[in-house]
This record gives structure tokens, C-alpha cells and sequence, in this order.
């Protein structure tokens, strides 16, 4: 792409121009909201449910975004339009604001407003037609109640923490447990374990983001006929799973076949897997914010 238009703070610039202050809180402290979310083909998938998980953290966190979900929703579509992008992933980005040096949020003026779009470096199809090996990190969930996982706060060091130890195993992700031993989730996607015609992914209490993906994969897959369970589940019962796959917006839905040394079903993906990964796929393009597909595309 020859150029690459960032929305910041009510203009678009190029991307070299998208600047912050170095005194913005998003950037000194973390302290900030933000979304990533695709576009198929014009659709933006579940637009407005990535707009609600957004609000709902701001108002979490006490931070006012200076826009309605409406408006939210046409500068995302701008954005897209103004870098002619049909397929493409879409961060947005709400921070503090530029304050002083001090933690108080007040002396932050107005919230900064940034939305990127950029083509997605897709995964390697090898690596869904392989899967993926992982391990279990000694870096544990946030605690629902120190800093709630279901905010996606500009605080991801948890999750970067995770990345770190999975790297040092020589792995690409990682599952972290919750305080409890529970498996939580993975650095930057849900989990998920096939037994049968059952499917078990943790509940947001053990502490993982109520992702999109996730959600969408449960009503997917009670729509083709498994029974899916929102149930704490261990290790253990990640070992001895039939399938093992992560789901996120960038991954969508992918296998893992080793966990901690010990190898899952056959050690290749299973058939439940590709079974709703094919299923996801189809819905995601018929899916979507078709209201803006007829402007768009
Ligand atoms: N957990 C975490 C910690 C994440 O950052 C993400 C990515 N947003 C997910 C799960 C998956 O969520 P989604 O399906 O909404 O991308």
C-alpha cells in the first residue's frame, strides 16, 4: 500500500504524521481502551458488538469517549473507505489523553481518538493445516478483581508476559491459568476443548475476554448441533481433549496439537475443528454491518 491514512483525533494523516504526545496517558500508564476488528470483503464482522465491548470498558475505566457508537461507526467506515480496503483488520484505539506526569486522569483533556486499518498479514495456512503447538505460562490471568480481563484496556502486559514465556519455550501462544489453577485463556484468544460433541471454553468469571470470536463459535456451534459448555475446566482436561483450538479475531480459528508436551487427538487438527472454522468463515461474510456495504463496496 502506497499510502496509508490513519484517523486521529478527527483528521486523517499519513501514517508518518500519526503522532501522540509523549505525554498522553495511553502511552505513560496503559490507561486507555481499545478494539481490533476485521472487515471481510466489505462486512464488518460484528461491528456493533466490538463497539459495545469498547463502551462498556470505557465506562469501566471512567473514560468518556467522545463520540457515539453511531459516529464511531462511520469513522470506522470512513477509515476503510479512505484507504480502499475491503479485507483488512481495524484497531481502535481511545486513550486518556494528554496530561501531566501525575496518575490523576483529570488533568488528561480530551480522550484521543485513533483508528488504524491496515491489510491483515494473514497466518500461514500451513499453520492451519498443521496446528498450533503450545504451553501453559507461569504468568497467571489477571484477577477479576484487580483488573478485570473482560476490560480490553491499553494494559496488555499480562498478556505480553505470556508472549515472552511462550517465545522462551519456543512456542508462538501460550494458555494462561487463572489464580485458581483454571485454564483462563490465551495471550490474545479464547480457548476451546472438544469432547465428543461437546465443547467446553472457560466462563469470564475464570477471567478471559468475552471475545467476539467466542462468542460467535458458541452460537455456530449449538446452531450445528453440539451442546456447548461454559465450564471451568484444568490442564488435565486439556490434555486428554479430543481437540484443542483458539479463537480471536486475527486467528479466527486454529488447532492446537500439542500442549505442554503431551500431543491432543491425533496430533493434527480434528474434524470439529475445520468442521467450525469452515462454518466461521462462511458466516463471516454473509454476516456483517451490511448497511454500509452498499456505500462501501
Ligand atoms: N482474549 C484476549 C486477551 C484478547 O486480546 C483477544 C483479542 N481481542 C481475545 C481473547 C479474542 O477476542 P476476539 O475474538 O474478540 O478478538
Amino acid at each position: 500500500m502506497s499510502e496509508q491514512w490513519i484517523y486521529l483525533n478527527g483528521d486523517f494523516v499519513q501514517k508518518h504524521e500519526a503522532k501522540i504526545s509523549v505525554y498522553d496517558h495511553g502511552f505513560l500508564y496503559g490507561d486507555g481502551v481499545f478494539e481490533g476488528i476485521r472487515v471481510y470483503e466489505g462486512n464488518v464482522f460484528r461491528l456493533q458488538e466490538h463497539l459495545d465491548r469498547l463502551y462498556n470498558s470505557a465506562k469501566s475505566i471512567m473514560l468518556s469517549i467522545p463520540h457515539t457508537k453511531e459516529e464511531m461507526k462511520n469513522l470506522v467506515v470512513q477509515t476503510l473507505q479512505k484507504n480502499q480496503l475491503h479485507n483488512a483488520y481495524i484497531r481502535l484505539v481511545i486513550s486518556r489523553g494528554v496530561g501531566n506526569l501525575g496518575l490523576d486522569p483529570t488533568s488528561c483533556g480530551t480522550p484521543q481518538v485513533i483508528i488504524i486499518a491496515e491489510e491483515l498479514a494473514l497466518f500461514p495456512k500451513e499453520l492451519y493445516d498443521s496446528g498450533l503447538e503450545i504451553v501453559t505460562v507461569a504468568t497467571r490471568r489477571n484477577r477479576p478483581d484487580v483488573l478485570s480481563p473482560k476490560v480490553k484496556s491499553l494494559n496488555y502486559l499480562n498478556n505480553i508476559l505470556v508472549k515472552i514465556e511462550a517465545s522462551l519455550a519456543g512456542v508462538s501462544e501460550a494458555l494462561m491459568l487463572n489464580d485458581q489453577g483454571y485454564v483462563a485463556e490465551g495471550s490474545a484468544d479464547n480457548v476451546f476443548i472438544v469432547k465428543g460433541n461437546e465443547l467446553f471454553t472457560p466462563p469470564g468469571y475464570v477471567g478471559a475476554l468475552e471475545g467476539i470470536t467466542r462468542n460467535a463459535i458458541i452460537e455456530i456451534a449449538k446452531d450445528l448441533g453440539y451442546v456447548v459448555k461454559e465450564e471451568p475446566f484444568t490442564r488435565h482436561d486439556v490434555y486428554v481433549a479430543d481437540e484443542v483450538f483458539l479463537t480471536g479475531t486475527a486467528a479466527e480459528v486454529i488447532a492446537v496439537v500439542k500442549v505442554d508436551g503431551r500431543v491432543i487427538g491425533e496430533g493434527k487438527p480434528g474434524k470439529e475443528t475445520k468442521n467450525l472454522l469452515e462454518a466461521f468463515r462462511k458466516r463471516v461474510v454473509l454476516e456483517g454491518e451490511k448497511v454500509y456495504t452498499e456505500t462501501f463496496k
